[in-house]
């Protein structure tokens, strides 16, 4: 009987050379309860993961809890900043919170003050790396990022190409949530997915929403992470594992 993750299968038996992937779960500080069974999941086949955390929704619970599992092993887990707010400010076209209508300034005051959060609780946990909400930020956002020590930029593969010379940028290429959502035949259409980004990506990047994902819609990527954990041509990173390389 056909399975969904035939494709996937297929594609790691035929690798001859690992196929990198990472997980970017965003949003950690909404939807604890859903954040906690998604990173249970990852933690059970000892997968990595990088959590998008919006600064102003991390409350000590949360951060106390994020630094427990951290300390469990810190090489399967990541934190980095997902905005400041997770607002919009945009009053037409698509939703920002790092858009065209807030000027450099602004965006650097929030960035900072975001910054100066998540570090007080998550300490040298954190790492220095920025997914901006709905995966936008614009030219200023980058060069607010180089003047504050940032490291990295995660947005969409199909995002502006924004232009630095210090900061790094690695995009996700599946949105896990999108598929799910759109498709009456989401689960093949998966497959088929992640089998094209495996033939064609050095590095392909999954994102996550686990606040669209209750016990029983976590089922399916459960499954796709059993099968990356028993195949040994599947490596799963971090995004800090990403930094010196290519
Ligand atoms: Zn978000």
């Amino acid at each position: 009987m056909p399975n969904w993750l035939d494709p996937v299968k297929a594609i790691l038996d035929r690798a001859a050379t690992p196929v990198d992937v990472f997980f970017r779960d965003d949003d950690a500080g909404w939807a604890n309860d859903r954040l906690y069974l998604l990173l249970d999941e990852f933690a059970k086949v000892e997968i990595p993961i990088d959590l998008a955390v919006i600064p102003e929704a991390l409350e000590d619970g949360l951060g106390y809890e994020l630094l427990s599992r951290w300390r469990q092993n810190e090489h399967r887990l990541g934190f980095h900043q997902h905005g400041y707010r997770h607002t919009n400010h945009e009053k037409e076209g698509r939703k920002c919170e790092f858009g065209n209508s807030r000027s450099k300034d602004k965006q650097k005051d929030d960035l900072a003050k975001g910054q100066h959060v998540l570090r007080n609780v998550l300490g040298h946990s954190l790492d220095p790396f920025f997914t901006p909400p709905w995966n936008r930020c614009t030219q200023a956002t980058v060069e607010c990022l180089g003047e504050l020590n940032f490291q990295l930029l995660s947005r969409d593969i199909t995002a502006t190409n924004l232009a630095s010379s210090t900061i790094k940028q690695i995009p996700v290429h599946i949105d896990w949530s999108k598929i799910i959502k759109s498709s009456g035949q989401a689960l093949p259409e998966m497959g088929e997915v992640i089998a094209s980004n495996f033939a064609s990506n050095k590095l392909t990047g999954i994102m996550l929403h686990h606040e669209d994902m209750d016990k029983e819609q976590l089922q399916p990527l459960a499954e796709l992470l059993a099968v990356f954990s028993g195949h040994n041509k599947l490596r799963g990173l971090l995004l800090r594992d990403t930094l010196g390389t290519g």
